[in-house]
């Protein structure tokens, strides 16, 4: 057991308080139509229980049961992993109603109960914790199963599977490393192979006899542990195994890669034993009541007969689709067609379920939110109104603003996969588990799949089937490939819910990890690590070598306007959802472009102006790089005047396309922001080549480029710093933008330009700026004859700025927080020197929640910010407030813009529609 304990993360000293007192009640009966608990009770019965308990009261077939609550998990660990001194009586008592209402006795050796030990946290997490099944079994009650059943193949059937999943959980006799393969699978798959079968119903009675010998054998050899006979020992070896679980390394992982807190604990499920392993009129199934990676309205799951729990979740086999169970078992299939019916009535939403069949009876073990693809969560929520489950304001909370991110995502370009399949290089086709198209490299483990991503490669992780143990890899791959597992197998649940693309159960692979190889049943191809891979998570197929990708519907309808809405129900339900999610929001959506092109894009994502527009992605360019750096190497005035004259007519023109796209929404533009050194060539030939062109000697460029370097540069001669000293600078810029407004408008079109003035900390560094817009934008009105509306404001990013925000405010008409930079100073962390702590500091010590640069960091930063909004407002109410940050497109940070006021968000044209919804959210939500 010792073995399956994580290490003690280390943890700040601060924890929440343990709850001193025992809990009164913490063991809740289900079954027989009724019980203690409900749905609204997951916090204390876990998921699995409270929707066993809310099964079991609506009166569907749920074996009966009963759950140990978190609250003795919590309990447990405050206690140095001790129970609440009532457990022991309750458990007992519990465990005798369950005998009594199925009139049999846990430990009887003439009649004996057998039950499932299973977790359940709050939040699913699915595969993370261990289920053990068939508990209650040794070398006496085993032969009462068979003399009441008349069934020893299934009585040992049970055993094999028993002593195999106890082995494993509870003992912990698991594979030492990731070459290694599962010690009770190989003795498995040694039987099978010595009698000449390969499936493991095709083994007799006496092969599953000799197994449960041989499996106590390998357990009493590699662990020297006697397998425990009393059936209370394996009761209690097995609850302790569930709550030592919420411990180990897979489970913090999970936690932490889905913001579940520790401090939950997890529930405890027991509950009778029903048998789908009882021969050719039983099975066990999984199935959604709808297409969870489409959404299709459609009952969709798989079963197979002759098998128990996780045998369609594991792949051992392959499954069979829920159309041939109402071909093989009509009864059945109807009720389980009704179930489907009174659920989605009962919880209004698509659900997940688990059931088994023993003897031709129905008997329903599971049921939860099902978990679905971005696809699938919106045409679910819109198909859901128009069938009057739910109303469109819950559909805006159906789907998760992240998971627009599936929508919006590209698939194969159609000509390069048929020239794929015309090349032979279509391999083998799978299930068609996880949506999207992803091409990358092969590799064979979570390992190798990591350190690969993280050197930058795309990576296809390639696997038998998955496990928990595989996460890592999956997080770190652009797609996963299994040769094994369905629809429901663990790859196809957890890439649905990571968002990745996945083709399961390509039976044809023929995988090697030893050899690190992949080959293709009736094929001579021969892949190894690294070899590229293409996979169609739409339809399934897999590919040898690269093959492009095209935009999604959405993008083609919007952006590339290639597609035609009216053909594209895709997009249409998208578009219904947006509109919905338009309809609710205060909060505005901007975007951050600087350039024509990315303006249109973000305005056909719903973007309502442009809060970020950097003049200085301008200067990159090919035309004006070489003018910029005449600029700043400009040895007088007059010199660098000159330079400036040639830049204005190009900036000029970005801007007037800029300005024409937006159409009269608001354009924010910030003026030179960057330290000057970022514009210079630092190699000694292109320093040469740019001497030459300017006629300069090499080493005066060289001395410029050192009069220049700057020990710290984020935080040196950067921003209205440069305006300031260099006020010509400013000067051309905002004539720029203004002639361009003058020109646009004479076109005819509106033009609002917000002119920003960056890392401002003091209003008199904003004064001497605004004075010369001011200035310049007189002059050109009078020049032009056009009457210019515009604004000045300040880039809110230094925590001086917040704090003196009510000064700011007097001279700047909107404030808007660059919180890349405000999180740089407020945090004292440079974003790009942060690479060896910070992942350590969220990921192992949990000193921020989240990446502060992704995330707001609300005490902190945020804190800075709600000063700078109340002090800005007080000076000047109505004060226009936004944030252009990263931040803009992360939904909780919108949620949190949202609460603290501010008037709009802006973020990358892409992340739009997330914004949109995010917001809609936030207004629902707060
Ligand atoms: P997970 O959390 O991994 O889904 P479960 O606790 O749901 O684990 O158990 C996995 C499977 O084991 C179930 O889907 C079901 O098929 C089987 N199982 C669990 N309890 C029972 C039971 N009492 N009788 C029959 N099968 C069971
Ligand atoms: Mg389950
Ligand atoms: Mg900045």
């Amino acid at each position: 057991m010792g073995g399956r304990i994580s290490k003690k993360v280390v943890r700040p000293a601060v924890k929440a308080k343990p709850a001193k007192a025992a809990p009164s009640k913490v063991v809740y009966a289900f079954g027989g139509g009724k019980a203690d608990g409900n749905a609204g009770m997951k916090e204390l019965l876990g998921g699995k229980g409270a929707n066993l308990a809310e099964m079991a009261g609506l009166g569907l077939p749920v074996p009966p049961g009963f759950t140990i609550s978190t609250a003795v998990c919590t309990y447990y660990y405050a206690h140095g992993r001790k129970y609440p001194p009532a457990l022991r009586a309750d458990v007992e008592r519990h465990l005798q109603q369950v005998e009594y209402s199925v009139g049999k006795r846990f430990g009887d050796p003439a009649n004996p109960l057998l039950v499932s030990v299973r977790s359940g946290a709050r939040a699913s997490m699915p595969g993370m914790m261990d289920t053990i099944l068939n508990l209650g079994l040794n070398d006496e009650t085993v032969r009462g199963l068979i003399a009441l059943t008349g069934n020893p193949r299934f009585a040992y059937d049970s055993y094999r599977r028993f002593v195999s999943m106890y082995g494993d959980v509870v003992l912990g006799l698991k594979p030492q490393s990731k070459d290694e393969s599962d010690p009770f699978e190989e003795i498995l798959e040694r039987k099978k192979h010595a009698r000449g079968v390969s499936l493991d119903t095709e083994l007799t009675a006496d092969d599953l006899r000799e197994l449960v010998a041989e499996f106590k054998t390998a357990i009493k050899q590699r662990l020297g542990i006697d397998f425990p006979d009393d059936p209370q020992e394996q009761l209690w070896g097995a609850v302790g195994a569930v709550f030592g679980s919420w411990h180990n390394d897979r489970a913090i992982l999970y936690r932490k890669l889905n913001g579940i807190p520790d401090a939950w604990g997890t529930a405890v499920n027991v509950q009778a034993m029903v048998f789908g392993n009882m021969g050719e009129d039983c099975g066990t199934g999984v199935a959604f009541t709808r297409d969870p990676s489409s959404g299709e309205n459609v009952f969709y799951g798989e079963f197979l007969m002759n098998a128990q729990g996780e045998d369609v979740v594991a792949g051992t086999r392959t499954p069979l689709p829920m159309r041939q169970l109402e071909a093989t078992n009509p009864v059945v299939y109807e009720q389980l067609m009704t179930i489907r019916r009174t659920l989605e009535r009962h919880y209004r939403d698509m659900m997940d379920i688990e059931f088994t069949i023993q003897q031709g009876v129905l008997y329903m073990l599971q049921c939860r939110v099902g978990k679905r693809t971005g696809v699938a969560a919106v045409r679910n929520a819109v198909e859901m109104v128009d069938e009057r489950l739910i109303t469109w304001k819950d559909a805006i909370l159906r789907v998760d603003p992240e998971q627009l991110n599936q929508v919006l995502r590209p698939t194969f370009i159609p000509a390069d996969k048929e020239r794929a399949i015309e090349e032979r290089r279509l391999l083998a086709k799978g299930l068609n588990a996880g949506p999207g198209a992803a091409t990358g490299r092969i590799y064979f483990n979570a390992e190798d799949a990591e350190a690969a991503a993280a050197r930058g490669e795309a990576v296809i992780l390639v696997r038998i089937e998955t496990s928990p143990d595989d996460i890592r890899g999956m997080v770190a791959a652009q797609g996963i490939l299994t040769a094994r597992g369905g629809m429901t197998s663990h790859a196809a649940l957890v890439a649905r819910q990571m968002g990745k693309v996945c083709v399961a159960g390509c039976e044809p692979l023929r995988i090697d990890y030893r050899a690190r190889t992949l080959r293709i049943d009736g094929r001579d191809d021969a892949l190894r690590e690294g070899d590229d891979l293409s996979i169609d998570g739409t339809t399934g197929e897999v590919f040898r070598g690269r093959i492009d990708t095209q935009p999604s519907e959405v993008v083609r309808v919007l952006i590339d306007r290639t597609l035609d809405a009216q053909s594209a129900p895709g997009y249409q339900r998208y578009a219904r959802l947006m509109a919905w999610a338009d309809k609710v929001r205060t909060l505005r959506v901007r975007a951050n472009a600087d350039q024509p092109d990315q303006s249109s894009a973000a305005v056909a994502f719903g973007a309502e102006g442009i809060g970020l527009c950097r003049t200085e992605h301008m200067f990159f360019g090919e035309d004006k790089i070489g003018p910029m750096r005449e600029m700043i190497l400009a040895e007088s005035l007059e010199a660098r005047r000159a330079a400036l004259a040639k830049l204005l007519p190009l900036q000029r023109a970005d801007f007037a396309g800029i300005f024409r796209a937006m159409a009269g929404k608001p354009v924010t533009i910030r003026t030179l922001d960057p330290p000057l050194h970022e514009f210079l060539p630092h190699e000694t030939v292109d320093q040469q080549a740019l001497a030459d062109i300017l006629g300069m000697s090499l080493s005066r460029v060289q001395e410029r480029v050192a009069a220049l370097h700057e020990f710290n540069p984020m935080l040196g001669f950067r921003g209205c710093r440069l305006g300031i000293i260099f006020p010509e600078i400013t000067e051309m810029q905002v004539r720029a933008i203004f002639e361009a407004a003058a020109t646009v408008q004479k076109e005819g079109i509106a033009v609002r330009p917000e002119v920003m003035i960056p890392l401002v900390g003091h209003v008199k560094e904003l004064d001497l700026q605004t004075v010369i817009v001011r200035r310049v934008a007189a002059e050109v009105a009078k020049e032009s004859g056009v009457k210019l509306a515009y604004g000045v404001g300040t880039m809110i990013e230094v925590p001086r700025g917040c704090l003196t925000a009510d000064q700011i405010a007097h001279t700047a008409e909107f404030f808007s927080f660059g919180t890349n930079d405000l999180t740089q100073t407020a945090l004292g962390v440079s974003r790009d020197d942060a690479g060896r702590f910070l992942v350590p500091y969220v990921g192992e010590f949990e000193i921020y929640a989240r990446d502060p640069f992704q995330s707001i960091d609300e005490d902190g930063v945020g804190a800075l910010i709600r000063i700078a909004v109340e002090r800005g407002r007080t000076t000047r109410p109505g004060l226009k407030i936004g944030i252009c940050g990263e931040h803009g497109g992360d939904p909780s940070s919108v949620v949190f813009c949202h609460r603290v006021g501010l008037d709009y968000v802006s973020c990358s044209p892409y992340r739009v529609p997330i914004a949109r919804l995010a917001a809609a959210h936030a207004a629902l939500t707060s």
